[in-house]
């Protein structure tokens, strides 16, 4: 009985998306042979290539599920998932569509108005509109119900007030969806009161402040609202019911490829040297690539429940506690490997880097451990 609740049935035959397959793979062929990205390890999160987001928009690979109507091109989550698929494992720079295109998408069609639908699904469809994640606060991670910035009714919609941080993207993104308090806490019932909104990122009382990494990197943010106003049409969803939303938004979050495969061009990169012998052979290579292709099905079996808009919350987190395990264990084999090559080593250093954010974002394992043990009623 457990079974079935950890890993939905495939219901698709996943040879019937070998066909798309093979086109992404053509098209990533030609656009690493012109010089267009340099495969790189995470770059899901850290690649922000707004020319490549571009390129794919004009394949018809961004908004694949949005309905015609709203300027998507209404194929499958299926489908979706065969393309971010090959261009994840080909390391390819798609951070700067990720967000809107993994998870704002699926939110808007499930609970935006029409306006919001016609304001930013054409938008992020054509590759022009991106998004950014506004949960997290300093003292409110794991527990987002704890989320101190308030919302306040004021003439004509909302005036918010508090800290976002961790915000990926922020500076470059146009807009965030934010989790905020509209009813006081209540102890007895902690996940009422919240509501979410779409924040125009450049908009007044909001300021954008930069968190840069000890590599340098600046990717993350702070977002501070300062009394920022928000009209009524802003409203995401319903007052009150931000915490069924973003609960029901984490599916897609957690489920994707992007939490098995973000190193998988360095687990290519050990492949390729071990067959030349440039590095010695070495049987764990075979456990890592046995564990990536169990979750990839994994995750198609996800994707399947999503099509067919079935519950997905424990298969998620799931994979992506298997997954991002997964990563880490490829980062820290290649990194016991002894290579003169420049091109691995910077992989390898990528990887290593990255490495502690795999198993933190989109919910840390240990909460997700406790997700997937309630699920199965056993605490
Ligand atoms: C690369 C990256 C990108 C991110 N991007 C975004 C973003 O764009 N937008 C956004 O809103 N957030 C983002 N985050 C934040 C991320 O969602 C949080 O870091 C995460 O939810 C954990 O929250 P926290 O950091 O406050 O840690 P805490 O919640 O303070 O947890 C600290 C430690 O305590 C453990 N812990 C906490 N509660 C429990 C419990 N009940 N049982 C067992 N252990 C527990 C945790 O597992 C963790 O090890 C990002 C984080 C990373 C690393």
């Amino acid at each position: 009985m457990a079974f079935s609740r950890l890993v939905p049935p495939i219901s698709v035959d996943p040879l019937s998306t070998q066909g798309l397959r093979d086109e992404v793979r053509q098209f990533l062929d030609d656009q690493r042979a012109a010089g267009a990205f340099t495969p790189s390890v995470d770059a899901w999160l850290s690649g922000w290539d707004e020319n490549f987001t571009a390129a794919l928009a004009a394949r018809g690979w961004l908004g694949m599920t949005v309905p015609v109507e709203y300027g998507g091109h209404g194929r499958s989550f299926l489908e979706r998932f065969a393309v971010t698929e090959e261009l994840l494992a080909a390391g390819a720079p798609v951070a700067a569509h990720w967000i809107a295109d993994r998870q704002i998408v699926p939110s808007l069609l499930k609970y935006g108005t029409e306006s919001q639908k016609l304001a930013f699904l054409p938008g992020i469809v054509r590759g022009e509109c991106f998004f950014a994640i506004g949960m997290s606060e300093p003292e409110s991670g794991s527990d987002l119900a704890s989320v101190r910035t308030r919302a306040t009714r004021v003439d004509g919609g909302w005036s918010l007030t508090g800290t976002k941080v961790w915000t990926s993207g922020a500076h470059l993104a146009h807009a965030f969806i934010v989790l905020a308090r509209t009813a006081p806490l209540d102890p007895e019932h902690r996940h009422a009161g919240l509501s979410q909104f779409i924040v125009d990122l450049r908009g007044p009382g909001v300021d954008v402040r930069p968190i840069v990494s000890m590599n340098g990197a600046h990717h993350f943010n702070e977002v501070i609202l300062d009394e920022a106003f928000l009209p009524d049409d802003m409203v995401f969803g319903a007052i009150g019911d931000g915490w069924r939303q973003v609960t029901s938004e984490l599916s897609f979050e957690r489920s994707g490829p992007e939490r098995y495969l973000s190193t998988f061009v360095l687990l290519a990169a050990c492949a390729d040297r071990m067959a030349a012998n440039a590095i010695p052979r070495n049987a764990d290579l075979g456990r890592l690539v046995a564990r990536v292709t169990g979750l990839h099905h994994m995750s198609t079996a996800v994707a399947g429940a999503l099509e067919r808009r079935e519950p997905a919350d424990i298969p998620a987190a799931l994979v992506k506690v298997l997954g991002t395990v997964t990563e880490g264990d490829i980062a820290e084999f290649a990194d016991l490997q002894d290579s003169p090559d420049r091109i691995f080593a910077e992989l390898v250093r990528a990887a290593v880097d990255q490495r502690p954010g795999f198993t933190l974002r989109g919910g840390t394992n240990e909460v997700l451990r406790g997700v997937i043990a309630r699920g199965l009623g056993l605490r």
